[in-house]
């Protein structure tokens, strides 16, 4: 498997050849380049941690509905301090992904380079 990356526009192409055309950009064909073995490790690196911080974003979605049920349900104060502390922790953690990865995406580690 290789990888093409757009010369306009950094979208990656994942196959045995480059697109006709860039799916992102409408760029032709010519303006693919393949990636060399270092640039593929990096691209597969960072794909990687990128996942990752995917799966732990949705996992943080998912505390703060479990959070939201347990501030509704309000069965006593111990509780609802805890579900309020949780849904606030896991908005944090979400907020700091967003600009991880937005940060990622302005390196060009988002599949790129
Ligand atoms: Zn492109």
């Amino acid at each position: 498997m290789k990888l093409f990356k757009c010369q306009v526009c950094n979208y990656i192409h994942t196959g045995n050849e480059a697109p006709e055309r860039c799916p992102k950009c409408g760029a032709p064909r010519e303006k693919f380049v393949e990636l060399n073995e270092e640039e593929t490790t990096k691209v597969v690196r960072s794909e990687f941690t990128n996942g990752l911080h995917m799966e732990l974003y949705n996992i943080l979605q998912e505390v703060e509905d479990i959070s939201d049920a347990g501030i509704e349900d309000d069965l006593d104060p111990g509780c609802v301090a805890i579900f309020h502390k949780a849904k606030e922790q896991a908005l944090l953690l979400r907020k700091m992904i967003v600009a991880e990865l937005e940060i990622h995406m302005k390196k060009g580690k988002w599949g790129v380079e």
